[in-house]
């Protein structure tokens, strides 16, 4: 009964993530930023040449030092930033 509800939410929440049009998948506490190893936020596909793009990864702090350096070479983005905004995900059954 329950499991049926926590399926029913689980789509719901992929079907708003696959809006986003970007090739790079959702990010998670995996995703470090390259520069200083914090949790990134925003994941940039830089044209490094023709045949190779190469992916960075930054956390809120470096993407805002960096982004007018990156963006005439940035060729895709996943911006998650509005994550660190957002109340934590709670379930809340009091
Ligand atoms: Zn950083």
């Amino acid at each position: 009964m329950s499991v049926d509800m926590n399926v029913a939410e689980e789509i719901a929440f992929q079907g708003i993530e696959k809006q986003a049009e970007t090739q790079i998948p959702e990010m998670d506490a995996k995703d470090r930023c390259d520069a200083c190893g914090s949790r990134s936020y925003v994941a940039v596909i830089l044209k490094e040449s023709p045949k190779e793009n190469k992916r960075l990864d930054f956390c809120k702090h470096h993407w805002e030092r960096h982004e007018s350096a990156l963006l005439d070479r940035i060729v895709d983005i996943r911006d998650e930033r509005s994550k660190l905004d957002a109340p934590k995900e709670s379930t809340v059954h009091a």
